[in-house]
Order: structure tokens, then sequence, then C-alpha cells
């Protein structure tokens, strides 16, 4: 089969496990149609596995196999593998809902499968994703039997790969939406209008930390969307929660997971707002401020102005919270790494002239591993400050 031959000494990244072929790395491209999955090889002749490619792509192609290993076996022992790794960590019982796989997280390079109780939901962000979905549907039917699986490919990235968004039915019956339990916590996922795959899995270790930090305080919930934070603090004894988002959808959503938990309608209100504004706002009170915005920064090339915004709602966050009082702050975009992050956060600090200190750092939940081979998996990061 004609092979995918890179530069010389443009081998580097692949040798070294990581999954992306930037087309500036590609000495010979034969002839292929685009999605397919090709052999790669170093100028010197040598197999470092297989990669789908798609010409329209800025990352001309992800490997699917290192080595040898044929690329279906490959996929098979990924999605193995990812379930292994998840299986132990979770009692059905208490908490049903995960990730199970995390793209390059996973080695399954534009894949995401999140289960929601019995409810698959999947996400293919690429080209070469598409063509290996219905191995992977099988896959994951045989080893989890789901009521339903849906998928949810509604990403900005699939434009690039020339992929029309698609949402919809791939087996099984239709669901709208679905209890799911974490932590022994009932939420409503949506699966018809939700975002993402219809919940922020990643959050589940800083909602946990937001129920035990929360007791007695006036906690207002930015970025909100379900309402998750908003619900863990009430059930951690905070005096009252507040929710802000954008989206009207979202808010009805946090009301209903309210309900869901038989809490009271006054124990906060909820605010159809942008949070740069609604932040403001004169008569906030809170002593507890969280703010999980939408990655600001997509690409490299949105990094100043991405760190412009989160600055501002860093110094309004910690201008306005009354002392002593915590600020839980996330960014979620990659091109922002943790180090950056606490420069912002230092800097607004500055800004607002409050004295503020780290208490605890937070990444995104287990069931989102970082492939050390490709440090682009590690997203989510945050830090809960005290400000006093
Ligand atoms: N904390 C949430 C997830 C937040 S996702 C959870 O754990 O479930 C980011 C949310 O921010 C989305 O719901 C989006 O509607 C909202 N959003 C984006 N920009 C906004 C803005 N400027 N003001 C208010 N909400 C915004």
């Amino acid at each position: 089969m004609n092979a995918v031959v890179l530069r010389p000494g443009r081998d580097k990244a692949v040798r070294n496990r990581h999954h992306w072929i930037f087309s500036g790395a590609i000495r010979d491209l034969p002839g292929f149609e685009d999605g397919a999955i090709l052999p790669v090889r170093s100028a010197e002749g040598e197999l470092l596995g297989h990669a789908y490619f798609n010409r329209r792509s800025s990352i001309a192609g992800r490997m699917v196999s290192f080595g040898a290993e044929a690329p279906e076996t490959a996929v098979r022992h990924c999605v193995e593998r990812a379930l292994a790794l998840r299986t132990g960590f979770f009692d059905p019982a208490v908490t049903n809902a995960r990730r199970l796989i995390n793209a390059e997280g996973d080695g399954l390079p534009g894949l995401i499968a999140d289960l929601y109780d019995d409810v698959l939901v999947l996400q293919v962000a690429t080209l070469g994703m598409e063509r290996l979905k219905p191995l992977v549907i099988e896959l994951l039917t045989g080893a989890l039997r789901p009521r339903s699986i849906l998928e949810k490919s509604d990403l900005p990235a699939r434009r690039d790969e020339g992929l029309e968004d698609f949402e919809g039915l791939l087996a099984g019956e239709q669901v709208d939406r679905v209890r799911i339990l974490e932590a022994g916590i009932p939420y409503w996922v949506s699966l018809a209008q939700g975002q993402k795959t219809g919940f922020y899995l990643d959050q589940r270790e800083s909602r946990a930390l937001v129920r035990r930090s929360a007791a007695g305080r006036r906690v207002l919930n930015t970025f909100a969307y379900s309402g998750s934070f908003s619900v863990c603090a009430l059930l951690g004894g905070a005096a009252r929660a507040d929710s802000v988002d954008s989206s009207g959808a979202a808010m009805a959503l946090a009301q209903d997971n309210f309900e869901l938990n038989g809490l009271a309608s006054d124990a906060g209100a909820f605010f159809t707002a942008d949070v740069f504004e609604f932040l403001r706002e004169p008569a906030l009170d809170h002593d507890f401020i969280i703010l999980d915005p939408p990655a600001f920064a997509k690409k490299r090339t949105d990094v100043v102005q991405a760190c412009r915004g989160y600055k501002d709602i860093n110094r309004l966050a910690l201008q306005r919270v009354k002392a002593p009082g915590l600020v839980l702050t996330f960014s979620c975009s990659h091109f922002v790494d943790e180090g950056l992050f606490q420069q912002v956060v230092f800097q607004a600090a500055g800004e607002a002239g409050r004295r503020v200190r780290i208490l605890q750092r937070h990444r995104q939940a287990f069931d989102h591993p970082v492939n050390v081979f490709h440090p682009e998996t590690a997203y989510l990061k945050g830090f809960l400050l005290y400000v006093d």
C-alpha cells in the first residue's frame, strides 16, 4: 500500500507516540481518499504506524496505531483498555455517568464516548473517526449493551474536516433526557438540547469540592449551565446558591435539577445574563463565587484575547467576593496552561487589590485521562482561592 513518508528528522513526535502529523512534517503524500488510513514511514523507510489522513484539516494525519500493529486491532485494544481503565472506580448505585473514551487521552483521536446510566453518547470530531465509527459502535455495543446510542457531534472543528454537524439516534430508542447519579446526587442530562454530550463530567471532582466547602456560604455560580455546582453547594449546606448563565435553556435545566433534588425554589435565584455584566451588579453579597467559563481560547492565536477575558472575570469576582471568601476559578482552554492561568489570576488579584491565596489546584476528572505522550489532552485547570 502507498505510504505517507515523513521528512528526515520530522518523525520524532510520532516515534514518541504523539498522535498528530502536521503537513509540514510530510515528505511524500500518495493519492488517497480523505479519511483513509495509510501507513506512515520515516524517511529511511521504517514503518512507524498507521494514521488517518484528511487534506482539508490543519492536522493532516492522526495516528491510530503505532509500530506494526494493524489499525483495526489498535482501535479494538484502545477501546478495551479504555473500558478497563474505568472499571472498579465507580459504584453504579452512587455514580452511573462517566467518560468512557477521551479521544487521544485513550489513544482514539477524534472520539469522545460518554455513558449516562444506560445511554451512550458519542461525539466524533474527524472524518477519519467517522469512518471508524461502525467499528467503535460494534465494540461498545458488545461490551455495554446500552439502551440507546446517540451522537452529538456539533463541533466547530468538524467544519475543518469537511463534516456537517450531526445530532441523532444511532441505535435503540430516542431519549431526550436521562437522569443520572453522581456521588449519590441525581441530575438531569439534557440530550436533546444540552451542551457537549449533555453534562460536564470533567467537573465531577470539583463538584465534590464545592459540596465540601460551601457550608454556610452565599454562593454565586456563574456560567452555571446545569446548575450542578449550585446543587452541590446547597446539599453541602450553603445558605444560598444563585446561578447565572447566558442561556435560558440552561437556567431552565438548572431549575429542574433543583426540583429533582428537592431544593426549595427560594434556595437560589436563576439569572439569564451575561456574566461580564452580572459581576458588575451593585447588590452582590456572595462570599463564594464560582467561575467556570467556556474555553475562551479555541486556538493558539486566541490566547492573548482569552487571557484578557479570564482576567476580567477573575478581577471582578475577586473585587466583589465578600471576605473572608472563596473563588473557585477554572479555565478549560488547553492553550492557557496552568502557569499562564496562575499569572492571569495573579494580575487579577493585583488589580482587584485583594489578598489572594491558592488553597487547592484542580484538574479534569480522572476518567478524562491525560496521555503523557500527547499533552494536548490536558485542558482543565482550576484554583480554589481564598480572599481575605
Ligand atoms: N459549570 C457548568 C459548565 C459551564 S459551561 C457545569 O458544571 O455544568 C459554560 C457555560 O457558560 C455554558 O452554559 C454557556 O451557556 C455559558 N456562557 C458562555 N458565555 C457566557 C457569558 N458571557 N455569560 C454567561 N454565560 C455564558
